[in-house]
């Protein structure tokens, strides 16, 4: 194999994802499987996590799931404790399980006074703590090898306010600080073949936010042309299109890139609108 090829090689490499059934989390992991990593999917979601682990080994056959719930500390170490059993290293962590839930997000005639504390800590503990744990749990294995690539998943809610999704939101942003955070301990203390850097979709269209973005006619919604008219590229994403550059984190051609929060979004987070 060349110099380049090895750059981008992730052949015998492990791969965890947590919310591994999920849109996103599938997505990669076809991109992943394809690239030659082995695959681990942790959810929650039971039924869907056997349908994408089915649909994986279809790609390759090395793909595991374990149901688990990353706000579980005991939960990801049980699992944590089987997977470095049968395997001698990890080599990737993508922390993918979170997004916005129904009960923090603000009603259309509502505003933020009417959820309460805890309606709001739902999505931010999902997507706060549920980066962190898994990040503390798998991050400690890799910091005995003293390699690994994490990649957590921040959002346009981050950079910039999207209405509705307060939790939401500074969970986000504290991943974002949380990514930075880490980069720098596990540099310093376990040297620099650890790395942490987090990826920040933009608008993609997925099932679940079809029919918020687009009509049944195809034309885009008040909401979407919103998006589209803050969007330089003028378009929405493919969950496809987030596959290269997580080749690119998760693999040694990315070996003197750490902390950084990467945007693929079209251009909308970098847009005044002027
Ligand atoms: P999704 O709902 O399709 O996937 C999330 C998965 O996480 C689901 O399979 C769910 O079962 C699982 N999950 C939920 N709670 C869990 C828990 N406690 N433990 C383990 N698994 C749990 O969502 P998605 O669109 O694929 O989003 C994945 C990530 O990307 C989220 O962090 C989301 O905020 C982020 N994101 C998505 C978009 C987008 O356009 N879809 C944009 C920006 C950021």
């Amino acid at each position: 194999m060349g110099y380049v090829e090895s750059l981008f090689s992730l052949n015998k490499k492990l791969v965890i994802l947590t919310g591994g059934a999920g849109i996103l989390a599938s997505t990669m992991a076809k991109g992943l499987a394809k690239a030659g990593a082995s695959i681990i999917l942790l959810d929650i979601n039971e039924e869907s996590l056997q349908r994408q682990v089915s649909e994986l080994r279809f790609i390759k056959s090395d793909v595991e799931g374990y149901v688990c719930n990353v706000l579980n500390e005991n939960d990801v170490q049980r699992i944590s404790d089987t997977i470095c059993k049968q395997h001698s290293t990890i080599d990737i962590l993508i922390n993918a399980a979170g997004g916005n839930t129904q009960r923090s997000t603000i009603g259309i005639d509502k505003t933020v006074f009417d959820l309460t504390v805890d309606d709001h800590k739902q999505a931010f503990d999902l997507n706060f703590w549920g980066t962190v744990i898994p990040t503390l749990v798998f991050g400690k294995q890799m910091a005995k090898q003293r390699r690994g690539s994490i990649i957590n998943i921040s959002s346009m809610a981050s950079f910039r306010t999207i209405s509705r999704v307060m939790g939401y939101s500074a969970a986000k942003a504290a991943v974002d600080n949380f990514t930075r955070w880490m980069a720098v301990e596990l540099a310093k203390k376990f040297g620099n073949g650890i790395r942490v850097n987090a990826i920040a979709p933009g608008f993609l269209i997925t099932e679940q936010n079809r029919a918020l973005l687009i009509n049944p006619d195809g034309s885009p919604t008040k909401r979407g042309n919103d998006v589209l008219a803050m969007t330089p590229f003028k378009r929405f994403g493919d969950p496809e299109e987030l596959i290269g550059t997580v080749l690119w984190l998760a693999s040694d051609a990315s070996s003197f890139v750490t902390g950084t929060v990467i945007p693929i979004d079209g251009g909308f987070s970098i847009n005044s609108g002027v």
